[in-house]
């Protein structure tokens, strides 16, 4: 008898949340109940909240970031897809680059994968240079390591981390 089974392995992921619209926490809270409600996938842990100020197009408000670890065995373009999804449940528009946005869900690591395709990067390609992704995943995961580029507590040290500032009281 041949007994053939097709395993997925369970896989470690960082996702990267963002918010700067219509009750920031509030939007990040449901972003993370609904990371948790995909399917094959686990929520494992979440960041606390952080507030940081607008990169790039800085006539915004501020952002509300946090990061979450999860354990899923979607592939990586499964997890973009549902990502997007979500993303566009919560109203998401694509005005302009660095716009304000109602939920910005961004795959930051999957594992110890390093894909460059049209439409999708991992690492994050602008991860480890952005103190609002940085800060929030060294505070779960300091010891994990980014492709290419140490650990995400090496990669600390090199961000200006005084921008992101921890929301007191608020959890998760
Ligand atoms: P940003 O998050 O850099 O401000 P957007 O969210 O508007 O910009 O960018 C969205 C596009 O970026 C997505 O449609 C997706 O195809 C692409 N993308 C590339 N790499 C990633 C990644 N690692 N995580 C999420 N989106 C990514
Ligand atoms: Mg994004």
């Amino acid at each position: 008898m041949t007994l053939i089974t097709h395993h997925s392995s369970v896989i470690t992921a960082f996702i990267a949340l963002g918010s700067n619209l219509d009750d920031p926490q509030q939007q990040i809270r449901n972003g993370l109940r609904e990371l948790a409600a995909m399917p094959e996938t686990r929520l494992v842990s979440a960041s606390s909240l952080y507030r940081s100020a607008p990169v790039g197009y800085r006539d915004q408000p501020d952002f509300v970031n946090a990061v979450a670890c999860i354990e899923t065995k979607l592939k990586p373009r499964a997890l973009l897809d549902h990502l997007l999804a979500i993303e566009r449940r919560h109203g998401r528009m694509r005005e302009f680059p660095n716009a304000p946005r109602t939920l910005d869900l961004d795959i930051v690591l999957y594992g110890g994968l390093t894909l460059r395709e049209p439409g999708l990067t991992i690492p994050h390609p602008r991860m480890h240079e952005r103190a609002f992704v940085i800060v929030p995943l060294a505070e779960i995961a300091p010891g994990t390591s980014i492709p290419g580029r140490g650990s995400v507590g090496d990669v600390l040290r090199n961000v200006d981390a005084a921008g992101v500032i921890k929301l007191a009281g608020v959890s998760t």
